[in-house]
């Protein structure tokens, strides 16, 4: 099995990653050390993916800047930021496209860059979207107009709506998408 930062599936785990049922995994136990995971593996391989293609870098380089941009930069071990902060530098200044962008944006979050804080957070919360904000079309509650917490879809747990209208109403896009979860 290959355990490097780059493997086939990382162009799907990309596509999944911005999906609530990828958003709403990471916050349990089992999605917790995915980031430090990943970062770790990347600062370990960071010699050899200095070799890769600028597509190859830029699909390691998403996946990682999306955990980090989600679980935040304190689950990065100090040993692994201290490889990735130069590498990422380098390979924001020796790639093109995607690859350069993502390489800025994980060093943004790394580094806390003062100048990138309000649009790394204001993607964040685009990101987490789904998971608080009413999944009915056109719709952006995040309260019931009681008040109360969103109504969760009972199947999924992973759309809310702000009333049985909107669920009903969403649930001809939704059901295509919407299958049990056991996390
Ligand atoms: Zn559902
Ligand atoms: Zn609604």
């Amino acid at each position: 099995m290959c355990t490097g930062p780059i493997n086939p599936p990382m162009t799907l785990l990309n596509v999944i990653s911005y999906t609530s049922y990828f958003i709403r995994f990471l916050k349990t136990p089992e999605g917790y050390d995915i980031t430090t995971l990943q970062a770790h593996r990347t600062a370990q391989e960071a010699e050899y993916m200095s070799m890769l293609n600028a597509t190859e870098v830029g699909e390691a380089g998403q996946f990682l800047s999306t955990l980090l941009l989600l679980q935040g930069a304190a689950a990065v071990a100090d040993e692994d930021r201290n490889i990735l902060i130069p590498k990422l530098r380098q390979w924001q200044r020796s790639f093109n496209g995607l690859a350069s962008d993502v390489s800025e944006r994980c060093l943004a979050i790394l580094t806390d860059d003062p100048n990138m804080r309000s649009m790394m957070s204001s993607v964040k919360s685009m990101i987490e979207r789904k998971l608080v904000q009413c999944n009915g079309p056109g719709c952006s509650l995040r309260l019931r107009s009681t008040g109360a917490d969103l109504l969760q879809c009972a199947r999924c747990k992973s759309v809310v709506y702000c009333g049985p209208e909107h669920q009903r109403v969403d649930w001809p896009t939704h059901k295509a998408v919407c299958f049990p979860t056991t996390y």
